[in-house]
């Protein structure tokens, strides 16, 4: 028989004792008082959808990113959808994007007929590579879309740059990037077009929703009536003679991609707290960069030196080869510890969807599938607690001493 303190160093998975008896979820919101108060004023009102929060909400993201203009919407798929769209992003066109993605930042693009171009990352961050990117633009290249991976700005200067000189546009998917900076400047400053998501587990919620900022008064306006059916009711862009007052014009197709005001409240009161959220993740992830420099086989990305994530995941990398088992043996014990971690992302390529759709298409993005095998998405979030972040910690070590030494 073996003591219990033996026992305790155990994997669970091999019959020991977990590390925490509660599950630690990777990602989960923060929602207070205010929050459920402000939301209630709203259902207590005459308003439910498109009403005066909407606006009031808009206004405050503004501020935030130093952006000009926002366009609130029903979520950040469909912020991607109209980007592309005022982008004027149609059939036939390609676009330039990650693997290293949610599929809604590809998605969007097959919404338009238009076609998604796979290029590299750089994986000491998750983000694109400026340099793969220049060999894979064509004549049909009508945008680059870069990620935040992980709440990290992309390579937004020389990625500008690419862009500027192809005549082609920047739209930055900054889903887990708001609060984000790069040379000094916020995320949503950076790019023609920034999109973000407000689903529960990014920086701040509306349940669902999402929002694009731009500074652009063109796209402000053809964002705008893409969210409400193409139909515009400003008599200074009627196409036609103005019949009266009733009148308005439908002069494009659009979708119904507008937000609830009791949600766009939500995210008023949300985004007051976002300071506050963005520094207790900067705290987590220092606390695990502390404790993951004591261990040999998984290795976090680099925050490079003129960033700040927003720290919306925090990636680590199986570092021991072969990476895609020791990720899975890890993956499955740290389950098993009570610790819920994540993997993002399958690279989107790698979907059966997408390989029957590019099956002719050489998709040459090694970065991407290695960075793939060997990434794990520890649990961060702004309710998480010194204790919790240790538990992770220690629960990496046993794994490390058991699985990996
Ligand atoms: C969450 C997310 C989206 C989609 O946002 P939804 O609000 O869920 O539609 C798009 N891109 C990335 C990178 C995301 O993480």
């Amino acid at each position: 028989m073996r003591d219990n303190l033996e026992l305790e160093a155990d994997l669970a998975i091999n019959g020991g004792t977990p590390v925490r008896e509660t599950f630690l979820p990777y990602g989960r919101q923060s929602i207070d008082e205010d929050d459920i108060k402000a939301v209630e004023e709203v259902l207590r009102s005459n308003w439910l959808t498109t009403g005066p929060e909407i606006e009031k909400f808009e206004e405050a993201v503004c501020q935030f990113t130093g952006a000009r203009y926002a366009v609130a919407i029903a979520n950040g798929t469909a912020a991607l959808h109209a980007a592309y769209h005022a982008a004027g992003i149609e059939s036939g066109d390609e676009i330039i994007t990650t693997g290293m993605t949610f599929a809604a930042t590809a998605n969007a693009a097959l919404y338009l007929g238009a076609k998604p171009v796979f290029v590299d990352i750089d994986p000491s961050t998750g983000c694109l590579d400026p340099d793969k990117v220049v060999e894979k633009i064509s004549d049909r290249t009508k945008a680059i879309v870069a990620v935040d991976y992980y709440g990290h700005p992309c390579e937004a200067d020389p990625l500008n740059e690419i862009a500027a000189k192809a005549n082609i546009r920047l739209i930055i998917d900054a889903a887990h990037s708001l609060g984000a900076e790069y040379n000094g400047k916020k995320v949503g400053t950076l790019a023609s077009m920034t999109t973000f998501s407000f689903h529960p587990v990014k920086a701040i919620t509306t349940g669902e929703g999402g929002m694009i900022v731009t500074d652009d008064a063109d796209l402000y306006q053809r964002l705008c009536t893409f969210r409400t059916h193409g139909i515009v009711k400003s008599a200074s862009s009627f196409e036609k003679p103005n019949e009266g007052p009733w009148y308005h014009e439908m002069q494009m197709l659009g979708f119904n991609y507008r937000i609830t005001d009791f949600q766009a409240a939500l995210g008023k009161q949300q985004l007051l707290k976002l300071p506050a959220f963005i520094h207790r993740r900067g705290e987590i992830a220092e606390r695990y960069r502390r404790g993951l420099s004591e261990l040999q086989h998984f290795k976090p990305l680099e925050e490079k030196e003129n960033c700040r994530s927003a720290y919306h995941l925090f990636p680590i990398i199986v570092a021991k080869k072969p990476r895609a088992k020791y990720r899975r043996l890890a993956f499955e014990a740290l389950h098993r510890e009570n610790i819920g971690v994540q993997v993002h992302y399958i690279p989107v390529y790698q979907h059966p969807f997408y390989q029957k759709l590019l099956a002719s298409e050489v998709i040459h993005c090694p970065q991407t599938d290695r960075f793939y095998d060997g990434e794990i998405s520890l649990p961060i979030f702004p309710a998480m607690t010194d204790g919790d972040v240790d538990d992770v910690l220690k629960a990496l070590r046993k794994i490390e001493d058991r699985i990996l030494g």
